[in-house]
């Protein structure tokens, strides 16, 4: 029997890639022994993506849809994907062909050997722009300094996942799934796979320095509280510092000496001011995420599909 390989590609605004996409992912499984399925996941675009997923969904029976009701985020695009497949495992992909298809059979036969997750790292890109790549591995050293995972850099959401790990994903209720991180957090066997990313087929990348922001923060604070113990730590050592000052002023009371500080004040209020609302605010994000959470809302609508209930 011929095992199934599902591919989930989520699509936002990628009207002109998902012909190119689709037809390279056929060319690769002729020459391999799989039966595959695509999924494409339209994410709430705005421009002609959904004919072109359904128009292509037509053509063939493997080709399934999954429409969003709106914009839900990448993460939430590929989760849903995941949800609906019938693999014996899921590889998941972008739709702009920088991630080369050709990789699949590799990641396959790492599979086949046992691993029940095979990620891919991608090399650096020389062709990408330098605030691209310093945001990016900017991105990667702060989660790793700040939260209890190990990212390597350059992980992508290119990957394969066995059916086993694909189950215990569709038990996870996050409304902001942040998924390299929680397939590493997972265990599972592992196995990554280093590859050259190409240049985006069509189109422009849709994470802007603002949304790897975003992520960055929100990967760190949906993985740990460290920050939080950074803010006691922090308190400690300045309530410490302000103590030893104290022998100084009893000092000049005493003896009448004039401390002249309009400026060193303001600097100190202001300075002060400042870190206490970030402290309040890394505070208010956990606060946030534990209110969005317990509201128990789905975490993605879906509007329209042709793939039959399971
Ligand atoms: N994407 C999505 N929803 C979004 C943003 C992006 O489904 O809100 C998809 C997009 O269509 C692409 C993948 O996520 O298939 C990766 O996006 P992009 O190529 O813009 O990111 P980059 O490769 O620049 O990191
Ligand atoms: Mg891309």
């Amino acid at each position: 029997m011929k095992k199934l390989v599902s591919i989930v590609i989520p699509a936002y605004n990628e009207a002109d890639n998902i012909f190119v996409i689709a037809e390279s992912i056929k060319k690769v499984f002729s020459s391999i022994a799989y039966h595959y399925e695509i999924i494409l996941v339209d994410d709430g675009s705005a421009d002609h993506t959904l004919e072109k997923i359904k128009e292509y969904s037509s053509t063939a029976e493997n080709i399934f849809f999954l429409e969003f009701s709106k914009n839900f985020g990448h993460q939430l695009a590929v989760k849903a994907g995941m949800d609906h497949a019938f693999g014996d495992c899921v590889i998941s992909m972008d739709c702009d062909m920088q991630h080369p298809p050709e990789l699949i059979p590799d990641m396959l036969k790492k599979w086949e050997e046992g691993f029940e997750v095979v990620y891919t790292i991608r090399e650096e890109d020389k062709s990408l722009s330098k605030g691209k790549r310093s945001s990016s591995s900017l991105f990667y050293k702060t989660l790793n300094w700040l939260s209890d995972i190990d990212l390597e850099p350059g992980a992508a959401d290119f990957r394969l996942l066995d059916q086993k790990v694909v189950n215990v994903f569709r038990n996870f209720q996050e409304n902001e799934p942040f998924l390299r991180g929680l397939v590493k957090w997972l265990g599972f066997k592992q196995y990554a796979i280093r590859y050259n990313p190409a240049a985006r087929f069509s189109g422009k990348s849709k994470y802007t320095l603002k949304k790897m922001f975003r992520l960055a923060l929100h990967g760190v604070t949906s993985f740990s509280i460290k920050p939080l113990y950074s803010a006691v730590y922090l308190g400690f050592i300045l309530s410490f510092a302000s103590v030893l000052y104290i022998p100084y002023i009893i000092y000049a009371f005493a003896n009448n000496v004039e401390v002249s500080g309009w400026a060193s004040v303001i600097m100190t209020i202001v300075f002060f001011g400042g870190l206490q609302l970030i402290i309040l605010g890394i505070i208010g994000i956990y606060v946030g995420k534990m209110f969005m959470q317990t509201k128990n809302r789905p975490n993605y609508i879906i509007r329209s599909t042709n793939i039959p209930q399971k």
